[in-house]
């Protein structure tokens, strides 16, 4: 393959770097890139844009324009800074896409890809989450190539033999379970920020791990792979395996079930999605199943994770339900991280926010169009932003009494 020309949109954070990690190995020439985006972390991002020689880079936080253009300074790549350079990132000629943004964030600046019908490679699970129908129908008219990044996304992409999809019964997303996966409820209930984001077997941003840790990740990932895969969300049936070696299943009519399987190392889905349709060496761990000898599956536990039935029933009421889940739990994980709540309170934010909505009949709108997502997602945030003032409220009430 010669010359792909590829965006990093999220090129600092944990997907964005495994991204420029594996460009900078290939071999010269194989990969061209065009241009990079952060959020606030002007340094970070000028210093991975003169290592792979992009043309442009952008940060979405104009505060940090100035300190972007001085890290740049003496090199010919040009920069930007605010959401508008973000989108004029992504907007830029190139091949491939990686849209790895962190939550809804990534809505703009992945539909603005999506729209120019370039080859996505697509981590940024919290978009397809609020919007998925619509962005599915915008890559059938611009006739992008969705490439799932997501590791079980990525496996069940790898199994999933569209040639028989009437022959597929369901697919199966593996879990690692999180860091409270054997955890008491009374522990979880007094779990801080660091052991929520000390993932076992992953190493990922701090949302997504927190995600993990109440399994709102595998109830996000559900509703993804409802759009990715075109499937009821009861043909998508989760198992937990702590191992994280197996990473997604297919099963058949005939019973049988074809997996991908590989380290817990996000390089290899980056890696078959950046040169899909072939493929690219990785310096990531080879498996040894001799050694590892054993691998354990069970059944998820969804009274100690409620998360995962609030984004199915999300996803089963339809309308804006999804978008407001996925708006309530940003603020919910964020709030959690600032020790405004406790770790138990961030399914309880959303599922308050979820029955608000229902209430006021917010989540009952159709996700009609980008407009109607972005109003819902700013009002999840604003029901959400509540219920945490009043569970925070709770908190300081109950800690006062115990003293
Ligand atoms: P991260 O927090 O490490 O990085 C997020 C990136 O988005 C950073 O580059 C940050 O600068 C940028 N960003 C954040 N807010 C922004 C804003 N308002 N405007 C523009 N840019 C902004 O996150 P991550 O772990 O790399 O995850 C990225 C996405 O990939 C998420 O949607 C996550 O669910 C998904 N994902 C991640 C992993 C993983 O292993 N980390 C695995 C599967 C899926
Ligand atoms: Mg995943």
């Amino acid at each position: 393959m010669s010359g792909r020309t590829v965006t990093v949109l999220g090129a600092t954070g944990s997907v964005g770097r495994a991204t420029l990690d594996l460009i900078a190995r290939a071999e010269p020439g194989r990969f061209d890139v065009v241009a990079l985006t952060a959020n606030t972390n002007a340094e970070q991002l000028a210093e991975a844009a003169r290592t792979v020689g992009a043309r442009f880079c952008a940060v979405a936080d104009e505060a940090a324009g100035p300190a972007l253009k001085a890290a740049l300074s003496g090199t010919s790549i040009a920069c930007g800074a605010g959401e508008s350079a973000v989108l004029e990132a992504a907007a830029m000629d190139a091949d491939w896409v990686m849209a790895a943004i962190v939550g809804a964030a990534g809505l703009k600046p992945t539909l603005e890809v999506v729209r120019r019908g370039r080859c996505v490679a697509f981590a940024n699970k919290e978009a397809l989450v609020c919007a998925g129908e619509l962005f599915m129908a915008e890559a059938r008219r611009s006739g992008a190539t969705l490439l799932p990044v997501d590791s079980e996304h990525n496996a069940v992409f790898q199994a999933f033999n569209e040639a028989q999809r009437e022959g597929i019964r369901r697919i199966i997303l593996t879990a690692s379970g999180g860091p409270f996966r054997l955890s008491s409820l009374d522990a979880m209930a007094v779990a801080e920020p660091a052991q929520a984001v000390a993932h076992p077997t992953w190493s990922m941003g701090a949302k997504i791990s927190v995600d993990s840790a109440t399994m709102m990740n595998k109830g996000l990932e559900i509703i993804e792979a409802c759009h990715l895969f075109a499937l009821p969300d009861d043909q998508v049936d989760v198992l937990v395996h702590p191992e994280a070696i197996v990473h997604g299943l297919v099963e058949y009519a005939d019973g049988g079930l074809l997996a991908q399987l590989g380290c817990p190392d996000m390089r290899t889905p980056i890696a078959h999605a950046l040169a899909w349709p072939e493929r690219l060496d990785t310096p990531v761990e080879r498996l040894d199943l001799a050694r590892i000898a054993t691998l354990s599956f069970s059944a998820p536990d969804e009274v100690r994770f409620p998360a995962l039935a609030l984004a199915r029933a999300a996803y089963r009421a339809g309308g804006c339900a999804p978008t407001v889940l996925n708006a309530a739990n940003e603020v919910a994980v964020d709030s959690f991280l600032n020790g405004k709540i406790g770790f138990l309170d961030i399914a309880a934010v959303v599922a308050d926010a979820l029955s608000e909505g229902r209430r006021s009949g917010v989540t009952d709108e159709g996700a009609r169009n980008f407009e109607a997502v972005y109003a819902a997602d700013a009002e999840g945030r604003r029901m959400a932003h509540s219920a945490v003032i009043a569970r925070a409220g709770g908190r300081r009430g109950t800690a006062a009494e115990s003293r």
